[in-house]
């Protein structure tokens, strides 16, 4: 389907050189083929003296010319004349060995016989000692360069079209996309611009330049993006920011600058960047010396592409991550990826929804209910569903079957589990129940503290590659400044979910360990470098960042004593401790709502803030 545009290698081999040169020099020679009789110098000159030869041609060594066919008898020998004759009728070409003889010249006038000179024919002597080598040289080249391919090759620096893949039309619409509503709305106006760049010019509006999409692997980023090139009938140009992984420096480099070119000649068009994350991760300490010199020199010359052209042209960029928190911030100011586009897990509707678009090429049984297959497939992705769709329907072709039915989706979703199973990507009814009172303590916390942000969204849907679900809090926006306070309330957020776990269930799961992390994380900073604690003082601790070398911290870092470790370590426990107890008590308050609120995550999976509210108005009566 991508069409590749990587130039087909010209086949040149030493060989049709070599055949090319013969027949050169097969062109260059007359003499063969053309046959002359030798005639001796004293034959010649008798010759010549009776104006029996013409067309002279004087060179160094030989005296070649046309003989008379007529009255020949008496200037040539018996067997010279028996040569001729066997040679056939007509007149000859004859040649003659030269010697000295000053008077020649002075006698062919006398005689009137016309001559001319040679000029000595050097094109073999030049062709030997200028062609050859360099013939000798283009080969070993073409040798070294099939050898090591183009990419080592030093010619290839620069030529970056090899890995940019363009589709001119897409094929993808949005309805090819199921159960991206949100997403849809957005990108809607990127295809609107696309489609009428003049109209969005001359209203001079501020259009948007980069669209990053963020979603787990397999949640359609890559069709999304095509799809956006389909709506708008755009040409679609790729690059994927794992291929500038293992690359000399400058040819990433190189490859961007192709990439924006080539898309602004076809302009209105899209470019593609996937796997931005490979390419664009955040540049700082290298965990090696030198670090990734390439790396940082591609994202350099992304940023300065980005900053570099103009919207005005219609070409839009999108690119795809699954890990935006990585992202060099560079990347995500305004004139760059200024929006995004986030693309959860689908619900339990928009399983269902992807399930459809898939099962439109296959027959399907009448008494199949699809939202019965989406029930059982919580924590599926749209690559995993179109993978099942396969699945069944290969399934039932197996069994000869007519149509695809119910046990055949039961088999496919047996099959497809179990192969996420061992990438740990779905979540039994158990560690759901687990995952929904864990998010609902996050919640609830969040919802109980005065300066804690305020809960958007709460899901059981695994997200990114570590979490099992997550309570989406607003306003997202990065704070600059917190104070003591709200630094407290958010660590209490973070330990809501453990703290409801521990409630609920008098046992604890591996699931808080992120949470733990950020909360030892902030309860550190507060204390080591905030000053936020009165045992400690307003004095820092926190070692200046160094820089790692091969990625071990050195042991000499540390810039206060053992006494003085420990007494912030205390001081982070105190912390804790008492975050500990203020969450206990807030949850154990709200032990009922904290059940109902777990059972209609588990019920629905995605709990909106207007279902939290209603939830939480309910409760109060
Ligand atoms: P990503 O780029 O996020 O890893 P892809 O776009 O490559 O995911 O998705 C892989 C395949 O999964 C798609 O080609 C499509 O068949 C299917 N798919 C993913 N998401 C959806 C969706 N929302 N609707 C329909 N099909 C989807
Ligand atoms: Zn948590």
């Amino acid at each position: 389907m991508l069409a590749s545009m990587k130039p087909k290698q010209r086949k040149f081999s030493i060989g049709y050189l070599a055949l090319a040169l013969i027949a050169v020099l097969a062109f260059q020679i007359p003499l063969f083929g053309s046959r002359a009789a030798n005639v001796s110098y004293s034959e010649f000159k008798a010759l010549a003296k009776k104006g029996k030869v013409s067309n002279l041609t004087l060179d160094k060594e030989t005296i070649s010319g046309t003989l008379s066919t007529d009255g020949l008898e008496t200037l040539l020998s018996k067997e010279k004349l028996e040569e001729l004759k066997r040679l056939g009728d007509g007149p000859h070409r004859f040649v003659a060995a030269r010697v000295e003889d000053p008077g020649l010249v002075a006698e062919l006038e006398q005689a009137n016989v016309k001559f001319a000179g040679h000029v000595e024919n050097t094109w073999l002597a030049t062709l030997l000692s200028w062609v050859l080598p360099a013939v000798v040289f283009a080969g070993v080249w073409v040798l070294l360069m099939r050898r090591f391919g183009p990419q080592q090759g030093l010619m290839a620096i620069g030529k970056s079209k090899a890995r940019v893949y363009v589709e001119h039309k897409t094929g993808v619409t949005f309805d090819d996309v199921a159960g991206i509503d949100e997403a849809r709305g957005e990108l809607m106006e990127v295809v609107d611009f696309l489609k009428n760049p003049d109209r969005y010019r001359r209203l001079g509006g501020k259009i948007p330049k980069g669209v990053l999409i963020v979603g787990a692997p397999g949640t359609g980023k890559t069709l999304l993006a095509k799809a956006v090139a389909g709506e708008a009938g755009v040409p679609f140009f790729s690059l994927s920011g794992s291929d500038f992984v293992e690359m000399f420096v400058g040819v990433g480099a190189a490859r961007v600058r192709d990439l924006f070119a080539q898309a602004q000649e076809k302009a209105p068009s899209i470019i593609f960047i996937d796997e931005l994350d490979a390419l664009g991760k955040a540049r700082g300490v290298s965990p090696i010396m030198g670090g990734h010199d390439e790396r940082e020199q591609t994202l350099n010359q992304l940023l300065a592409e980005l900053d570099g052209f103009d919207t005005q042209k219609g070409v839009m960029i999108l690119a795809a991550t699954n890990r935006p928190e990585i992202l060099d911030p560079a990347l995500l100011r305004p004139g760059r990826f200024d929006r995004q586009v986030v693309l959860d897990r689908p619900d339990l509707r928009g399983r269902e929804k992807i399930l459809r678009v898939h099962v439109r090429d296959v027959k399907l049984a009448p008494d199949l209910d699809l939202s019965l297959v989406a029930a059982r497939t919580p924590g599926f992705v749209g690559a995993d569903l179109a993978n099942l769709v396969n699945e069944a329907a290969l399934h039932a072709a197996r069994e000869g079957k007519e149509v695809v039915d119910g046990v055949d989706f039961d088999e496919a979703i047996d099959r497809v589990v179990g192969g996420l199973e061992r990438r740990s990507r779905v979540i039994n009814p158990k560690e759901k129940e687990i995952v929904a009172y864990h998010e609902a303590g996050h919640a609830l916390v969040a919802e109980s503290r005065e300066h804690a942000d305020r809960v958007a969204k709460i899901s059981v849907i695994p997200r990114g590659v570590a979490a099992l679900g997550y309570t989406q809090q607003q306003p997202t926006e990065d704070r600059y400044l917190m104070t003591r306070a709200e630094l407290l309330d958010r660590l209490d957020v973070l330990l809501g979910g453990r703290v409801a776990e521990e409630l609920v269930f008098g046992d604890i799961s591996t699931g808080a360990q992120d949470d733990l992390q950020r909360a030892t994380d902030m309860a550190r900073h507060m204390v080591a470098r905030y000053g936020m604690t009165e045992a400690l003082g307003l004095a820092t601790f926190e070692p200046p960042r160094q820089a790692l070398f091969l990625n071990v911290p050195s042991m000499a870092q540390r810039e206060y004593s053992e006494e003085t470790a420990r007494r912030i370590d205390d001081e982070i426990r105190k912390l804790f401790e008492a975050a500990h107890e203020r969450v206990r008590k807030t949850l154990t308050a709200k032990r009922e709502v904290l059940t109902s609120l777990a059972k209609l995550l588990i019920e629905k999976e995605v709990v909106s803030r207007d279902d939290l509210m209603a939830l939480l108005a309910s409760a109060e009566v």
